[in-house]
């Protein structure tokens, strides 16, 4: 049978790092065996359901390059399904309406906990037959009162799960809506998945899923349950811990297949190798591999992944994705300026995320508003003057604008002038970048071309003559 996975998020929020992984592990599983992967909106829930966080997943999604070959399905366009799948249930006896007030099943807990035992449903409605009026009845799926569900799980190893710790669960509720165990069953089998990995905080869902799939004729799929990620202080990850959604990744300058790399290496290992491209992750990935415990999120690893991420890939991949940070800084590299290719290789040494490299390398597109207070009180004094006067003239002469020529320029320009490099490097460079951080310098005089490396020398003079008295 050829596998079938699926990622099955609830929308009722940003998709978040556990769940990218969840949907990272299942991709990776039927990548790895030429199976199928779905995608499936568990939007059921519609008042926490939004949009929003629909296009949020889907767009996530395609950013990291996690392709689905079926859906998205929509759960909400399934209810006549799940509809039937009840009737049946309720037809076969396998279903019954419960006619409890809310009165009844606190008084039910209570008497519970009175005597020490722990709260569930005690079955009571299972044989009434009689309607009773003004109560909208929820449906009960009847679980086998005997015996036990074992589940031998493919990260976890075989867990039993005794009957009779189990109640007798809402399948829908009084407004005849299916709950989230019904419509998981449903869709697990008519999507035919064959494995499921998810959160090990579905645990206990699983022998009533399971369960509910027996008493509808039909076998489960096999279950690995992946143990939860956790912040650095052990407590369960969240935005403190420096988590955020996939896309804010997206924002903060990570490539994806960063993101993927840091993703897969939490809970899953393949001895002791830290960078796996996304061929060789497919190719390695093994559900047995999987960690048996909590993995801890740790977010200079994931920035520290980037950083090598962005010094190793093509310089190509790189700027395709400079390029939507640029953009996102009103910069249109196509339009004018340096090709981002060269900006990539230029900086990527000295740039962990790509919205540093963006913000880093805007004054090759555009000019900017200000110079650094820092940068300037320190390369700004009059004696700065006749170095960049002399650069002005000597890159003005220059035939050709080549990083060789423009080194030339630079050196000579300190030799005349009796100067340390530094001297004529740094009040250049401000002049250039407005920062007293930018490529070397020559490669930086080239990627800027001749027309702007000519206009802000000539601009960062006339600033030191009119804002810096002579001594
Ligand atoms: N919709 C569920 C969630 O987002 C996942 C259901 C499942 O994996 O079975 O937690």
């Amino acid at each position: 049978m050829s596998v079938r996975t699926r990622f099955a998020p609830s929308p009722t929020g940003y998709l978040h790092i556990g769940g990218a992984r969840t949907a990272l592990f299942n991709w990776l599983y039927a990548r790895k065996h030429g199976g199928r992967f779905i995608l499936r909106i568990e939007d059921t829930d519609r008042e926490r359901s939004t949009r929003e966080s629909v296009n949020a997943i889907l767009e996530g999604m395609t950013w990291m390059g996690l392709d689905y070959d079926e859906g998205p399905h929509f759960q909400t366009e399934r209810f006549p399904r799940y509809r039937e799948v009840i009737q049946r249930l309720l037809d076969e006896g396998k279903a019954y309406r419960c006619y409890c007030t809310k009165e009844e099943l606190e008084a039910m807990r209570q008497a519970q906990m009175a005597r020490k035992e722990k709260p569930r449903y005690d079955g009571r409605c299972r044989h009434r037959s009689e309607p009773r009026p003004g109560v909208e009845p929820v449906i009960r799926f009847r679980n086998p009162d005997e015996g036990a569900v074992i589940i031998d799980d493919l990260v976890r190893g075989r867990v039993v799960f005794d009957n009779k710790e189990l109640d007798d669960l809402v399948i829908a509720r009084s407004d005849g809506t299916p709950t989230y165990n019904l419509t998981v069953v449903v869709d697990d089998l008519d999507m035919g998945l064959t494995h499921v990995l998810r959160g090990d905080d579905h645990l206990n869902n699983t022998p009533r899923q399971i369960n509910i799939m027996r008493a509808l004729g039909a076998e489960p799929p096999q279950y690995a349950h992946v143990p939860m990620i956790l912040g650095e202080d052990g407590s369960r990850l969240s935005k403190r811990h420096g988590a955020v959604s996939v896309l804010e990744y997206r924002e903060q300058g990570y490539l994806p297949e960063a993101l993927l790399n840091y993703l897969v290496r939490l809970g899953w290992a393949h001895g002791d190798q830290e960078i796996f491209t996304v061929d060789e992750m497919t190719e390695l990935f093994d559900i047995k591999d999987i960690n048996k415990s909590a993995s801890t999120f740790n977010p200079d690893k994931l920035l520290w992944l980037n950083h090598q991420y962005l010094m190793r890939a093509e310089p190509q991949h790189v700027a395709n994705h400079l390029r939507w940070h640029l953009g996102k800084l009103g910069i249109d590299p196509a339009e004018a300026g340096p090709d981002p290719v060269a900006v990539v290789v230029a900086q990527r040494e000295r740039c962990k995320t790509l919205r540093e490299m963006a913000a880093n390398s805007a004054f090759f597109y555009q000019d900017f508003e200000q110079y650094e207070e820092k940068a300037a009180k320190k390369n700004f004094k009059p004696s700065a003057v006749a170095p960049l006067q002399k650069l002005h003239e000597g890159f003005q002469s220059l035939a050709d604008w080549e990083q060789e020529g423009l080194h030339r320029v630079v050196v000579e320009t300190s030799e005349t002038l009796g100067l340390k490099l530094g001297k004529v490097a740094q009040p250049l460079r401000v002049a250039l970048a407005g920062t007293a951080i930018s490529p070397p310098i020559d490669v930086t005089l080239y990627l800027l071309g001749r027309e702007k490396t000519l206009n802000r020398i000539a601009a960062a003079i006339e600033y030191i003559e009119k804002n810096i008295a002579n001594p």
